[in-house]
């Protein structure tokens, strides 16, 4: 028997798509080093006017204002529509789930507060080619957190289960993450994933133990080359070649990062230091050698290389499909172990 009445899935979706509200906003703000509390209200970025109620409904506003601004008449990117849609639909189905069909309100509140970093995570990461450090902070310590909770509310397993899991979870994912990074620098003197990358594949383990953060890695490889192929194969379109726009002769040459920072950082994520760093901004930037809220420039025009694919996305949405489909996927798992040692 589910903890709630099914019915009650459409609290989850509409708390979500508000949650999707303030995700858009976080999505805004969180790459330019703005506050997420300071200025209190949204503003329109085109004519600075505050935004009030009837411009801050969740799905409704946007769709009734037509995808403008009530003020300016500017454009408002589809973006607020969706990012409010996907985490009131990821929500309503984890509700129903969890909530609905079971009895798993820890579970619940961590796979929906999961969620929702996870979509900000995406959304950042397809505009700025990073995910922020706070971000990856948020995943990790939510996840550890969860196996608090159930220790805190007396589950024998706690400690014996839960916690171990959640310990080796990260680790698997910070070691295959890191590993490749190290791997693709060694081998073919290249950058092969952004750092980020490696601190969400730690907050994902960290989240969903070690099996359920297997699976989301599956599942990143093959939508990344699904979609990265694809993408690769539609830029090099004869018309995108035949820009008359000249190529860049003074760009830097490509400089791969030094091994031994890699190691530094690596060991830093194993450490933490970039979590416990964000309360000690000095801190993080005697180690990662970076300002841990400095703002992306909006205008610095970097594009990544033609081949280059932000895989973090990728890792996203397998771990969002893990928290929808777990049991299903894990069975998926299990039948193949079953008929690969023929049992
Ligand atoms: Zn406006």
């Amino acid at each position: 028997m589910g903890l709630f009445p099914e019915w009650t899935w459409i609290l989850g979706f509409a708390i979500g798509a508000a949650i999707g509200s303030f995700l858009n906003v976080v999505i805004y703000r969180m790459p330019l080093g703005m506050s997420l509390n300071e200025p209190k209200n949204s503003f329109c970025p085109n004519c600075k006017h505050q935004l009030g109620i009837p411009d801050l409904i969740p799905l409704l506003s946007w769709l009734g204002l037509g995808g403008k601004c009530r003020h300016c008449r500017v454009a408002v990117p589809s973006r607020y529509f969706f990012v409010e849609l996907i985490t009131g639909s990821l929500w309503g189905a984890i509700w129903f789930q969890q909530l609905g069909l079971a009895n798993e309100p820890i579970k619940a509140v961590t796979y929906m507060i999961g969620a929702a970093i996870l979509v900000a995570a995406i959304f950042i990461d397809l505009r700025w080619y990073i995910i922020p450090d706070q971000l990856n902070a948020w995943l990790f310590v939510v996840g550890v957190t969860a196996n608090l909770v159930q220790i805190g509310m007396g589950w024998p397993g706690g400690w014996v289960w839960g916690m171990p899991a959640s310990i080796a979870g990260a680790l698997l994912g910070w070691g295959i993450l890191w590993g490749i990074t190290l791997m693709g620098r060694l081998l073919f003197g290249k950058d092969a994933m952004g750092h980020g990358d490696i601190k969400l594949a730690r907050g994902m383990g960290a989240l969903l133990f070690p099996l359920g953060a297997g699976i989301a890695f599956a599942l990143a490889i093959v939508l990344g080359a699904v979609i990265g192929s694809l993408q690769v194969f539609l830029r090099k379109s004869p018309k995108h070649a035949e820009s008359e726009e000249p190529e860049l002769e003074d760009e830097t040459p490509y400089e791969p990062e030094s091994i031994a920072s890699i190691f530094k950082c690596g060991i830093g994520y194993l450490l933490l230091f970039d979590i416990i760093g964000l309360f000690f901004p000095k801190f993080y930037k005697s180690w990662f050698g970076e300002d841990p809220f400095a703002a992306e420039d909006a205008d610095d025009g970097w594009e990544p290389s033609f081949s280059t694919i932000p895989f973090g996305p990728y890792l996203a949405a397998g771990a969002l499909a893990v928290m929808l489909a777990e049991l299903t996927l894990k069975g998926w798992v299990k039948n193949y172990i079953d008929w690969v040692f023929g049992s």
